[in-house]
């Protein structure tokens, strides 16, 4: 109770703070909007689950607007890969993947099968994993080719390239590289929402937690100097978000833009040196598709030559994606591009909570847990 009550009281100093700052912008800059954008999937479930919108408007903060971003692999994983793991498995191959990507759905189906889901229900087997490691254990029990569907961001990189260099691979598992990098992709959010502004631009940037204990804080330097904005790596309790919403404001109104580190009980500056270069050994950086939105440079990372071995692809000869073959890939009327720019929300889609639901998803951003339309149905519209 004790506990409980100290955070309370920090909740109490934070909203004071924010109002505080907020109150000194708008007397700078009346009618101004100041958007924050949350890269994160986590901190946007933070945000509605705990209706930390909601906390800011009670407190007469109005001119701070909360926005979400493409922080959600499984949202912007391109259909193409899940056809392609789809087809896999209804010829024989045994299919790994987490367990949010499973329901996910393809644009196109493939010999009826419109997800993973539906493709074991049509005799494939998909096996649902916590890890790569996990999937490891399993296929070291049989001799079936199996593939690994890895999507995922830099945090889920180093499982892969360490258990690739420590050779605890067999030959007859093989990894479909998906992953995707976010600093990169923060850079694109601003340039579309700033050569595009729907109304204000990108005024600060809540950082990834998770990831940053791998790229470390330096990494979102660049964004905080190129844009001229702040950028604050923070937790995922709402007062980690608080804490980060005040920070920004702050350094808005005493025209800082700094790159600052919350979340420093796991964070910290450089990162994880050892898992960066892991990472560095097993993959490389390419320029990678992003479901819906298209190409964008330097955004994936694919398995460098020596690995390629490992390489589900290669094996099974499926040719990879190319910014010449990549085609549109969302379902009509679905604005889950918009929605992880930050350029619409969940409820301006005319599908959503309509025909597009937690049960029944039509995009990709109503299926995982941090997808930001499945987070705004779970909870009621952006708390
Ligand atoms: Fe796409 Fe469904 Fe979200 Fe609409 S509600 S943007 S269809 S995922």
């Amino acid at each position: 109770e004790q506990a409980f009550r100290r955070k309370t009281a920090v909740t109490s100093t934070l909203i004071r703070s924010i109002k505080k700052y907020s109150e000194e912008l708008k007397a700078r800059d009346p009618g101004y909007v100041y958007k924050i954008m949350d890269f994160c999937g986590t901190h946007e479930w933070t945000i509605v689950h705990f209706g930390l919108r909601s906390l800011l408007k009670k407190a007469g903060v109005d001119n701070v607007e909360l926005v979400a971003g493409p922080g959600c692999p499984v949202c912007v994983t391109p259909s193409y890969y899940i056809e392609q793991a789809i087809k896999l498995a209804l010829e024989g191959v045994v299919i790994y993947t987490y367990g949010d990507v499973y329901k996910l759905p393809a644009l196109r189906p493939v010999k009826g099968a419109r997800s993973l889901a539906e493709a074991r229900a049509l005799g494939g087997d998909v096996r649902i994993v916590h890890s790569f490691l996990h999937a490891i254990l399993d296929a070291r029990k049989h001799a079936k080719p199996s593939a690994f569907v890895g999507i995922g961001f830099e945090t889920v990189a180093p499982g892969y390239s360490e258990a690739i260099l420590k050779g605890l691979v067999p030959n007859h598992l093989k990894l479909m590289s998906l992953v995707k990098l976010t600093p990169p992709a923060m850079f694109y959010t601003l340039e579309v929402v700033r050569e595009k502004p729907t109304d204000f631009p990108i005024s600060g940037v809540i950082a990834p937690g998770h990831v940053s204990t791998i790229v470390g804080g330096k990494a979102w330097r660049p964004v905080a100097e190129q844009f001229e904005i702040p950028v604050v790596v923070a937790g995922f309790e709402p007062n980690d978000v608080l804490t980060a919403v005040a920070e920004i404001l702050r350094q808005l109104a005493k025209g800082e833009h700094k790159v600052v580190i919350e979340y420093t009980r796991a964070v910290t500056w450089e990162g994880d040196l050892k898992a960066q270069s892991s990472i560095r050994t097993v993959f490389e950086t390419v320029d990678s598709a992003w479901r819906g939105i298209g190409y964008i440079p330097k955004s994936g990372l694919a398995l460098r030559d020596e690995f390629k071995k490992h390489d589900a692809l290669e094996h099974f000869g499926i040719p990879d994606l190319t910014p010449d073959t990549w085609r549109y890939d969302l379902p009509a009327n679905c604005k889950c591009a918009e929605v992880n720019l930050g350029k619409a929300k969940p409820t301006d889609c005319p599908l959503f909570m309509k025909a597009c639901t937690p049960d029944r998803p039509i995009g990709p951003c109503m299926v995982s847990v941090e997808g930001t339309c499945a987070i705004w149905a779970r909870f009621g519209g952006g708390g």
